[in-house]
């Protein structure tokens, strides 16, 4: 096989790096260890249950000039504001899509939905070849390409490659296996994900309300819903999973407070246990890791698949113009890395950076951040920059993010 690319996982960063690669005329094969059809009818028992996943305005012009967005767009709740508030506290950060010229700062998605979504473009596209359930085991590199050996139906199966994306979320087993070492340091904080309503109309606000045991956040949903990410201690989230209903809507009322109104339903829950982890290098040779599998982020920021997306518009543009099966590859492939450095460092620093200021209740700090809420939300140019950082115009624009392929 020439010219041609294989993808290791179909998550969110799989599916949608196949899609922004297959979109410059390349051959991809995608492997996926789910059977497909486990993604495609991966809808939740009820409407209420899914994890969610807020779209920075960088990822909506990504989506755009990959053609997805007018199939996304109806099935999103619109970011016209962020709130940001610390419980018991003074200090208030408003931002606002409008002053910053925008109609939106970003969009809230269900998990699922985005999924399949991004599955159902991949699977239309007649460059794209999806062989699932395939476990990948092991790959070979070498000068020439790559040797794929992966596990389908109980049989040993091998492909050849001239790229290879590893795409296997923050547990890749084959990130390890080409020596490419993590660091990783545990939050020892879980994220309660659930989906709740509450008994006012839904105004396009995303809350972001910053609690000793760890951030809250509750972004807007369609069908005037809420997609509630609540950090807690470890050792405090079981109880908050066993707790009725009714129970936890009291508790997260006496923490979230009255400014949405009165909670009156929530979905099932379910928890995440939170680490960050980064890959030591994103390139060995003809190989390149995207989305967890080369920095998996605390939720805080809403920043793990929007810095991925970053990536694979970067990515694009680095092997735009060449011949994958020449030795241009590699050179392309450590300047895509080169290239990402800034983006990843400042994008994990504010996100690991949040975590540590707020998730404390030491006197010194509470006054300091009520400070520095209080002296961003009075600094329109502090609060501009801020602002156009969390969208993820913070360092360099894809030729994706300014709208073309
Ligand atoms: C509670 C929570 C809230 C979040 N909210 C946001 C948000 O608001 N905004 C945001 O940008 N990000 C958010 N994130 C982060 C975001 O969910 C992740 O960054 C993103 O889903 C990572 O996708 P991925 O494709 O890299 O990895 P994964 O989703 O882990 O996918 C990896 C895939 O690879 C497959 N796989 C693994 N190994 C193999 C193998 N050997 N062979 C074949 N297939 C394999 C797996 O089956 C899987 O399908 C949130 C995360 C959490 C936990």
């Amino acid at each position: 096989m020439s010219d041609s690319i294989c993808i290791v996982g179909g998550g969110l960063v799989g599916l949608s790096a196949a899609i922004a690669l297959a979109s410059q005329g390349r051959r991809v094969t995608l492997l996926e260890a789910r059977p497909v059809a486990e993604i495609e009818n991966a809808t939740q028992p009820d409407e209420l249950d899914a994890r969610s996943i807020a779209l920075s305005h960088s990822t909506l012009r990504i989506f755009q000039a990959l053609g997805l967005w007018n199939d996304l767009q109806t099935q999103t709740a619109p970011i016209k504001h962020i709130h940001v508030s610390s419980a018991g506290h003074f200090g208030v950060t408003r931002l606002d899509a409008k002053s910053l010229q925008l109609d939106s700062m970003g969009a809230v998605i269900e998990y699922h939905v985005l999924i399949q979504q991004l599955l159902q473009a991949a699977l239309q596209q007649e460059s794209i070849e999806i062989i699932s359930p395939a476990l990948v085991e092991s790959v070979a590199l070498s000068d020439q390409g790559v040797n794929v050996s992966y596990e389908r139906d109980g049989q040993e199966q091998q492909l050849q490659a001239d790229l290879l994306v590893i795409a296997e979320g923050a547990s890749s087993n084959l990130r390890e296996s080409l020596g490419i070492d993590i660091t990783t340091s545990d939050y020892h904080q879980s994220a309660v994900v659930a989906n709740v309503r509450v008994n006012t109309p839904q105004m396009g606000v995303a809350y972001e309300r910053f609690t000793p045991d760890g951030p809250m956040a509750m972004l807007p949903l369609i069908d005037s819903r809420y997609a509630l990410v609540w950090t807690q201690p470890v050792a405090k989230v079981e109880s908050l999973l066993a707790l009725s209903d009714k129970d936890f809507l009291q508790q997260l009322q006496l923490h979230f407070g009255y400014r949405l109104g009165a909670f009156s339903e929530v979905g099932r829950r379910a928890k995440f246990d939170l680490k960050l982890s980064r890959a030591s290098k994103l390139v060995a040779g003809r190989s390149v890791l995207i989305g967890n599998a080369a920095n998996a982020l605390h939720p805080v920021a809403g920043q793990g698949f929007n810095l991925a997306l970053r990536d694979v518009g970067v990515l694009h543009d680095c092997l735009r113009d060449i011949d994958l099966t020449s030795e241009v590859l590699p050179s392309r492939l450590q300047r895509y890395q080169q290239l990402r450095k800034a983006d990843q460092q400042q994008t994990v620093r504010l996100g690991d950076g949040l975590v540590s200021l707020f998730s404390n209740n030491l006197p010194l700090l509470n006054h300091l951040r009520s400070a520095a809420l209080g002296i961003l939300d009075l600094c329109p140019p502090l609060k501009t920059e801020f602002s156009w950082q969390g969208m993820g115009f913070g360092k360099g624009l894809s030729s994706l993010m300014r709208g073309q392929r």
